[in-house]
């Protein structure tokens, strides 16, 4: 058990294809997160509403009503960041449910590795947008991401923005490898990125912070300890 557990975000999960609710239940679970599934767009809005969830995983296409609908009234309810999930592979789908207020867009069928990365990223910017939120905890490092303040031992140590967000994007998967590829485009917006910035600033958070705890697997990625 890590701080992070305690505090695992609740991500409402929306989607009327039985096995791929359960699929992505299953995952979520699994990468530590407490979901909420729902099977229609009724059901959705209703346990939005309940549970107030972090973050809500959107499938368009729901039996009931449009899943734009949908985000459009969750929208109108807040900042809760929305990733929406669509078999449809138009490019006007995705600019609308942009448009509409989406954070970001997977299309299926997707990887776990990049469904997990998009609810970082996710969770990270809605944290950014409400100004209240997860503290995670590790030894005296602490990682007060509503007020965007780390300190170590009580003194606050002062980060880039690309620091930081770097940091908040291990922090939110404390004790588990975040891949290079995750880590590039959840910070840099592209998994394209030269690697190499990451080792850099992976380099200049160890100084800060202390070596220690920042752990590299090798050709795999990093991990905040
Ligand atoms: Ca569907």
């Amino acid at each position: 058990m890590n701080a992070a557990d305690a505090d695992a975000a609740t991500i409402l999960v929306v989607e009327d294809d039985p096995s791929l609710r359960g699929a992505l239940a299953a995952t979520l679970k699994a990468a530590g997160y407490r979901p909420v599934p729902a099977s229609t767009a009724a059901e959705g809005l209703r346990w939005f509403a309940h549970y107030r969830p972090d973050l809500v995983l959107l499938d368009l296409g729901l039996p009931d009503r449009d899943g734009l609908a949908v985000l459009r009234e969750i929208r109108g309810r807040g900042e809760t960041p929305v990733v929406v999930l669509s078999a449809r592979d138009a490019e006007s789908m995705k600019v609308e449910a942009l448009d509409a207020g989406a954070d970001d867009y997977v299309q299926k069928p997707f990887g776990v590795d990049e469904l997990l990365a998009r609810l970082r990223a996710g969770l990270r910017h809605g944290v950014q947008a409400r100004g209240s939120a997860p503290v995670v905890r590790t030894g005296d490092l602490v990682i007060d991401m509503g007020r965007r303040m780390v300190t170590r031992a009580g003194e606050v140590v002062k980060l880039s923005p690309k620091e930081y967000d770097l940091l908040c994007e291990l922090a939110l998967n404390l004790g588990r490898v975040t891949s290079h590829a995750d880590l590039l485009r959840a910070v840099w917006g592209s998994e394209r990125a030269d690697i190499q910035y990451l080792r850099v600033y992976i380099g200049q958070l160890r100084q800060r912070l202390g070596a220690e705890r920042l752990v590299s697997t090798p050709g795999v990625g990093y991990s905040l300890v």
